[in-house]
């Protein structure tokens, strides 16, 4: 089933998980991770995709395993920064053989060790998105990536959102933000896209806060900006895992509790392959969340 049509009829509940990384390429360990995420009754889970290294084809491996051994619709990454059309003919017939119906198109980024130009038939994901719908009509749900506090490479805001605009123009059937930790980001996003013409859903990607390094590691990355509230929190128990899982825990419901309340079109919550974090996140919320999965 496309999402885009689970998407007319009610608020969506997903995750996003990442094919294990490890030399000998085995990904078993995702197995009971996706079990796991299964009891929860995910809308979908999404599953990202690595131009390089030892996960490049497990995508589509994983995917076909969530959608066909436990029913749950799967979305399948796709980056074509490094890609050919062929490649992506491939990929797409692959997901078709395994009745995987949705796609994430993205541009990806240059791999860390790329040393200069890198080889592909698309400048961007756009450009991907009308591919995949001209090469397969009708057959897929695409949807795209957006950006609250405005993608590294734009030069501002107004020209990030242009460049979202053509691609649901292109398109995307509904978009999955990056992490923030300032939902008025996202509501400036939601806001701003719908004045110029963005009528798609966008929902809102959640990342708890687990563990301090890492957090400041992927802000970092992603250019999102820390509250003072959550950078206090951060200091006082930099040295403290357990309680700083807490934090991360609580921080994401409170977040979440916010989305909802403001009506937001779904939350995606970044797992990190941890089932158990969105577990606890779902057991401190049951009433709140059953309330989006029963929308009127
Ligand atoms: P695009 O939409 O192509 O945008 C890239 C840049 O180009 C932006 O700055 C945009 O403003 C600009 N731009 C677009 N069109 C134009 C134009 N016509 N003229 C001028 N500028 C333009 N990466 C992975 O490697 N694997 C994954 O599985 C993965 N999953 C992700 C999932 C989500 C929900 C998100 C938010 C990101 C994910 N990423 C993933 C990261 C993503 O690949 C990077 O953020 C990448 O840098 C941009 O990809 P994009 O598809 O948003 O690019």
């Amino acid at each position: 089933m496309k999402i885009s049509d689970i998407l007319k009829q009610k608020k969506t509940i997903s995750f996003e998980i990442f094919p294990p990384k490890n030399k000998s390429g085995d990904i078993s360990s995702i197995y009971q991770t996706i079990e796991e995420l299964s009891h929860l009754n995910p809308d979908f889970i999404s599953v990202t995709y690595g131009a390089g290294g030892s996960t490049v084809g497990k995508t589509v491996e994983i995917s076909s395993v969530i959608k066909n051994t436990y029913g749950i619709e799967s979305v399948a990454h796709l980056t074509c920064i490094t890609s050919s059309k062929e490649d992506v003919l491939k990929y797409c017939n692959e997901l078709k053989e395994k009745n995987v119906d949705n796609i994430l198109a993205l541009r990806g980024d240059q791999p860390l060790d790329s040393t200069g130009e890198v080889n592909s038939d698309f400048a961007y994901a756009k450009d991907l998105s009308k591919f995949i719908h001209e090469a397969f009509p009708d057959e897929f749900c695409i949807s795209g990536a957006c950006y609250p506090e405005v993608h590294q490479e734009a030069d501002c805001f107004e020209n990030d959102l242009k460049a979202l605009k053509e691609k649901v123009d292109a398109g995307a059937e509904y978009l999955i933000t990056q992490i923030f930790f300032d939902n008025n980001y996202y509501y400036r996003l939601v806001k701003e896209a719908r004045k110029i013409g963005i009528d798609v859903p966008i929902l809102a990607g959640v990342m708890p806060a687990l563990n301090s390094q890492q957090l400041l590691r992927t802000a970092k990355l992603c250019g999102c900006t820390i509250p003072y509230q959550l950078s206090t929190e951060i200091q006082k128990f930099y040295n403290h895992p357990e309680a700083m899982q807490e934090v991360g825990i609580n921080y994401a419901v409170h977040q979440i509790i916010d989305l909802v309340a403001n009506g937001a079109d779904g939350i995606h919550i970044y797992t990190m392959n941890r089932p158990e974090i969105a577990k606890s996140i779902f057991s401190n919320i049951p009433s709140i969340l059953k309330s989006y999965y029963e929308q009127d």
